[in-house]
């Protein structure tokens, strides 16, 4: 089912669950977990894509995987330092195993610029590309924070609607972890001429470390007093957590929210708490 479609249907069942290649290879305990996820009847399972390209034989093989289990694969693509020839190749190949949807991105820029391929600078050439040569239908990434190279958020939303001008069919959000900064992001964008769904980014708060590292490098601010509750009562992280995020995706639904995307970094346990306080 492509992007339009499945978030056109009923709101509060437009979830999807993102997931990575496993660095140490270890598919079967991924797939687990994914067994796991199978029965909240995801729309759709997103996977990530090394920026550097070093996964993309791998990635074929876990999305050929995921769609055996009968769920639907949304594979990301960045387009930072690569060229025309290896895309088209990729995207082809991605339509000719059935995918139907995927999230283009720009990647973050490599330290060393120097020796890198510029025959895409920005997300906004991927997606105008993969519309030429594909019927595949394209996500796009939005942040509710602005992206941490832009000046200000109004020059962020200016730049994400060139990806929805070229042809993206839904926006795809950094994780937050204040609802009323996504609420602002939505009205803005809407006010931008942006009509395409904006699906939100959910990070159940495991630990600390574990958020700083993916909010490093990034705009996203962690409320002090979810910060403060994590490192007080770290033995109780995890519920801590899953409290935290059934709130916040309790809210977004309230307030229809187009869908809600959980980064679910390879684990079931929290996601499913959170899925089973909703009823979902
Ligand atoms: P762009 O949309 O190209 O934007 C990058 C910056 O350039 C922004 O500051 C933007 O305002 C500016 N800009 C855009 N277009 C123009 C223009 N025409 N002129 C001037 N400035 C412009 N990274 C990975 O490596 N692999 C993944 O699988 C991955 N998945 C992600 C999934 C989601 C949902 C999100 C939110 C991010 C993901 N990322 C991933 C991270 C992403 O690659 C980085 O945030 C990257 O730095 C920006 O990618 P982008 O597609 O948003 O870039």
């Amino acid at each position: 089912m492509e992007l339009k479609e499945i978030y056109s249907q009923d709101k509060s069942r437009a979830i999807s669950f993102e997931i990575f290649p496993p660095k140490n290879g270890d598919i079967s305990t991924l797939f687990d977990e994914l067994r796991i996820l199978k029965k909240y009847k995801p729309a759709l399972i997103s996977l990530t894509y090394g920026a550097d390209g070093s996964t993309r034989d791998f990635s074929i093989e876990l999305l050929k995987m995921i769609s055996d289990l009968e769920l639907t694969p949304m594979p990301h693509l960045t387009c930072v330092c690569t060229n025309k020839e290896l895309v088209e190749h990729y995207i082809v190949q991605m339509e000719n195993i059935g995918i139907e949807n995927i999230l283009a991105l720009r990647g973050n820029l490599p330290q060393n610029q120097n020796f890198c391929n510029k025959d895409f600078k920005f997300a906004n050439e991927l997606v105008d590309f993969i519309q030429q040569k594909t019927t595949l239908s394209i996500g796009v990434a939005g942040y509710p924070y602005s992206h941490i190279e832009s000046m200000n958020l109004k020059q962020d939303i200016e730049n994400l609607k060139r990806k929805v001008d070229s042809g993206a069919s839904a926006i795809f959000t950094q994780m937050f972890f204040e609802n009323e900064v996504f609420y602002k992001f939505v009205e803005n964008v809407r006010n931008a001429g942006i009509s395409v769904p904006i699906i939100a980014g959910i990070l159940p708060d495991r630990n600390l470390t574990e958020i700083h590292k993916m909010t490093k490098d990034t705009n996203v601010t962690i409320p002090i007093y979810l910060e403060g509750n994590l490192e007080k009562y770290q033995n109780d992280a995890i519920d801590i957590g899953v409290d935290f995020a059934t709130q916040q995706v309790l809210d977004l639904i309230k307030n229809k929210v187009d869908g809600i995307h959980f980064y679910t970094l390879n684990k079931s346990d929290m996601v499913s708490k959170i899925l089973n306080n909703l009823n979902i």
